[in-house]
């Protein structure tokens, strides 16, 4: 309570220094350059069990956003608002291009996955998604594994991809990469007919792996490379591949790049190594800067942007999500969709004479104004 007039006007200077004029805000949120009109921002902290959390929900104009929980030691507060913020946006995007009705969010939580994880931590976690009403429904992420969903899970209802629900989503990712990679062939060849095209993998783990088992089967020849030489020999005595080291991918002659590993492989030094006409993957962010989608143009590199081919492991998640429940073969069959989505960004990015990665964003704008259908 404030008692005297001077009292009341001590806080009222004390409010009036903190406002800048216009245009010199500091406001952390609103000013950053990943901020895009996201609907809620929310910061969470729980003293007990040392949880620290930003919530970001960029979209519900679509349903109920959607997004993983990604947990990582960030430097700093700042990188972790700015991964939120970027995420959770590029979820937004991804689910409208996936024909989903869902919006766009993302959570991270910041600490050091070795040291922090905990059931207290994950319920604390789960209260505070709780809070949100159902804005907003986390799945797993980077250091996040179905088993933390679960925990999270007995504080509220707000989750998806649950063990013994739709599960693993690699697969369906990986699925969903090799129908990207057949309508990307489709209509650089002219034929989505995969045998004997030369496709260079980076990367075999969740998804990699199982995308050189879809690829194998159709009679791909495949160029692999991964940190993880285990994983390498399994590919080279399963698939006969042909191992080569980590920067050499980028050289070899191949048809087809598929980037499956880390993001921002596609940049000023590599695009003009590459010698495939194609690239599609299923990393995520793979254009180090937005630009880059237009050398690969001009390189005459088809691009299948990456969150319309990586969509396959959250149109499963998504199919559990449903009033009438998961449906393997019903998850499945709007997974294959992904091949008729592509063909359409690159029939359109041709007709406009755009960079693909450029039609993808128009694209999603437009279904993301018109609102659920
Ligand atoms: P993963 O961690 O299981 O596999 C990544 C593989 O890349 C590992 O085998 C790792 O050893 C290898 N790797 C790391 N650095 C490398 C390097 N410099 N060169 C070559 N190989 C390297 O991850 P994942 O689930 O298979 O996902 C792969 C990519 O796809 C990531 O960018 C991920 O964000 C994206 N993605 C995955 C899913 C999914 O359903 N898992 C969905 C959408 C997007």
């Amino acid at each position: 309570m404030l008692h005297s007039a001077a009292q009341k006007s001590d806080v009222v200077s004390r409010i009036n220094s903190q406002i800048k004029p216009e245009g010199e805000s500091e406001v952390a949120v609103f000013n950053h350059p990943e901020f895009d009109n996201h609907e809620q921002v929310v910061f969470c902290s729980d003293q007990e069990t040392g949880l620290r959390a930003i919530i970001a929900v960029h979209s519900t104009r679509l349903g109920p956003a959607v997004g993983g929980c990604r947990l990582w030691n960030y430097a700093t507060d700042e990188a972790a608002i700015d991964d939120v913020l970027r995420l959770s946006r590029g979820m937004t995007y991804k689910n409208a291009m996936a024909g989903l009705p869902l919006g766009g969010g993302k959570s991270v939580i910041i600490g050091d996955a070795k040291t922090i994880k905990s059931e207290a931590l994950f319920r604390a976690f789960g209260r505070m998604l709780h809070r949100l009403g159902g804005s907003y429904y986390s799945a797993e992420d980077v250091n996040i594994t179905t088993g933390d969903i679960m925990q999270v899970n007995k504080e509220t209802p707000f989750v998806a991809g649950l063990e013994g629900k739709s599960g693993n989503p690699g697969p369906f990712t990986a699925l969903g990469t090799y129908q990207g990679i057949k309508a990307a062939a489709m209509h650089k060849f002219g034929s989505a007919d995969l045998a004997g095209k030369t496709v260079a993998v980076q990367g075999l783990g969740s998804v990699g792996f199982y995308l050189c088992e879809h690829l194998h089967k159709e009679g791909a020849k495949l160029i692999v490379t991964d940190i993880n030489q285990t994983a390498v020999e399994r590919a080279v005595n399963q698939f006969g591949a042909t191992a080569v080291g980590l920067h050499g991918i980028y050289e070899v002659d191949s048809d087809i790049y598929a980037p499956c590993a880390l993001g921002a492989t596609l940049n000023d030094e590599t695009i003009s190594l590459l010698k495939a006409k194609v690239v599609a993957g299923c990393a995520n962010n793979q254009l180090k800067q937005a630009r880059h989608g237009e050398m690969l143009r001009q390189r005459g590199i088809l691009y299948a942007p990456d969150y319309v081919i990586n969509a396959g492991g959250i149109i499963n998640v998504a199919c559990e999500m449903r009033p009438q429940g998961y449906n393997e073969a019903e998850s499945t069959a709007k997974v294959n969709q992904i091949y008729h989505t592509l063909l359409n960004i690159f029939q359109r990015a041709d007709a406009e004479g755009k960079p693909t990665s450029d039609i993808a964003d128009v694209m999603a704008q437009e279904i993301i104004s018109r609102g659920q259908q």
